[in-house]
């Protein structure tokens, strides 16, 4: 039985938990809110191509413009870091990466290696359900480019080879692919012209028709072209970034 003392103290300590525990979780669900919004604008940000190469991404300027503590910023950008889509400098601060030509080479590199696998993998073995989930991913991919959705243009387009990867049904593959994936869509982002924007709607449609016809050959080389098409425009354009026009430095004053 329980004594005085103790009917006295557990009434108040359990009437004030409840109140504490229902603030924090009310505290926590509000964070986690912002937090997510935080997420997608900075997201949004990077594959919209706004922020650029080497910019310095400070946590107090960012608790105020978006109106929260640094705590819940500090955790965005942690999140992004390990995304890749940031760089973490050790007391330093987040900074958008500026990836070399070579690391950005090697990247679409293990891309075309992988996916050729994958698309020798599922040519010929997609089911119509499977085709279907494909061509409806292109068609949201040219609605997106249509209507000059940049960032949603780029997400989409890499989505489509995260859902081939998927169709795999390897979980360690899929991982691979979207940190692969989730790279080259920040390297469109910084230095793919808006004009070419598309990872080309036409030319996955072109890789689902190769799939459906069981053309092996044919699949592997639209990919390996498709893939490297694109490495071949961001790494020209990061390569003019890093080299400034003599041209235009020197004309303007002389
Ligand atoms: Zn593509």
């Amino acid at each position: 039985m329980a004594t005085p003392s103790s009917r006295n103290t557990e009434p108040l300590s359990t009437a004030a938990a409840p109140h504490d525990d229902d603030l924090d979780e009310v505290r926590t669900a509000l964070d986690h809110g912002i937090e997510e919004r935080v997420y997608i604008a900075i997201s949004s940000a990077l594959l919209g191509g706004k922020l650029r190469p080497n910019m310095q991404l400070r946590e107090r300027n960012l608790a105020e413009v978006f109106g929260c503590s640094r705590g819940v910023i500090r955790k965005v950008l942690a999140r992004l870091g390990v995304e890749g889509k940031l760089v973490l400098k050790h007391n330093r601060g987040a900074f958008v990466p500026c990836p070399s030509a070579e690391d950005m080479r090697q990247v679409y590199y293990a891309r075309r290696v992988v996916e050729t696998g994958i698309v020798t993998m599922l040519c010929g073995q997609l089911s119509p359900k499977q085709i279907k989930q494909l061509q409806q991913h292109v068609q949201a991919e040219e609605l997106a480019f249509k209507q000059l959705r940049r960032d949603a243009s780029i997400h989409l387009a890499g989505e489509f080879h995260v859902l081939l990867a998927q169709m795999v049904d390897s979980e360690e593959l899929l991982a691979f692919i979207k940190r692969l994936v989730a790279k080259t869509e920040l390297y469109k982002a910084l230095y793919d012209p808006a004009e070419f924007v598309s990872c080309a709607p036409k030319e996955h449609q072109q890789i689902i028709e190769a799939l459906k016809t069981r053309s092996v050959q044919e699949a592997v080389d639209l990919m390996t072209a498709h893939l490297d098409e694109v490495k071949n425009r961001v790494i020209v354009a990061a390569k003019n970034a890093e080299m400034p026009d003599l041209t235009s430095v020197f004309t303007e004053n002389f």
